[in-house]
């Protein structure tokens, strides 16, 4: 295939690994390919090296966990955000080891990621599920209730055109969030709209991708940050 051989080696790593999914970084490492901004990170797999990856990527930090076994990490209670010390990294590494136990006995950690904190934007959601009869599909919307209350949320089938991905955006019935209302900040579209994109040109390139979710998307006036994926393979 003329697929970039880095994105062959993530899928690679994992089905070595007999997982079915991609861990938080891998995910994020595909999504750099395609130039999709993601926050900065590094996996730990000891506090000693946890110390010197936040001392390099720069406080405040966000740890999680990364095991085979947890999928929906802050479950587990598998997420520590605003650390901001070589002390909170240490105690927060252990504390993540420790809640992943109690949570499955039996899981194995593969370490502790660390990464850049963003800051505070609006959240917004991206996903893909595959439709057995039109295949990979796309899906936008607001974070938080917007999705989880209100099901307002926006579909294409990919791929879809950088028009249809300002499309998308616009559908939305709380779009006008976006725009910054009621003294909210507004979040650039043309970001939002340039991952859609991008996540449409991904979905054709990778067919090992079944699910994925961007689920927080942190938006802002303008620039967007994804801190959290999934991809289901
Ligand atoms: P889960 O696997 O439980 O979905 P997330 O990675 O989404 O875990 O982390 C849980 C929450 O922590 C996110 O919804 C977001 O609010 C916050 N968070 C995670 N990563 C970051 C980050 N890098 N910067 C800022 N906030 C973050
Ligand atoms: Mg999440």
């Amino acid at each position: 295939s003329m697929r970039d051989p880095k994105m062959e080696e993530i899928f690679k790593v994992a089905k070595d690994d007999n997982r079915d999914f991609l861990y938080e970084h891998e995910a994020k490492a595909l999504f750099a390919l395609y130039d999709m901004p993601v926050t900065q990170i590094h996996v730990s797999p000891n506090e000693d090296d946890a110390v010197e990856a936040a001392n390099r990527i720069g406080y405040p930090i966000v740890l999680k966990i990364v095991s085979p076994q947890i999928l929906h990490k802050s479950d587990a209670g598998g997420v520590i955000v605003g650390v901001e010390d070589d002390e909170g990294i240490r105690e927060g590494f252990r504390t993540i080891v420790k809640n992943a136990k109690a949570y499955k006995a039996d899981a194995e950690i593969t370490g502790v990621l660390v990464q850049e904190m963003a800051p505070k934007g609006t959240e917004i959601i991206v996903g893909s599920t595959t439709d057995p009869t039109f295949g990979p599909t796309l899906m936008f919307g607001l974070g938080g209730i917007f999705v989880e209350i209100l099901k307002d949320v926006s579909f294409r089938v990919a791929p879809i055109t950088e028009r249809d991905a300002a499309e998308m955006i616009e559908e939305i019935k709380a779009v006008k969030i976006l725009d910054g209302a009621r003294g909210m900040p507004a979040c650039h579209k043309p970001t939002l709209a340039e991952i859609l994109y991008k996540t449409s040109k991904m979905l054709m390139e990778n067919p090992e991708i079944k699910e994925l979710d961007m689920n927080p998307i942190l938006a802002y006036p303008d620039s967007a940050r994804i801190v959290d994926a999934r991809i289901i393979m």
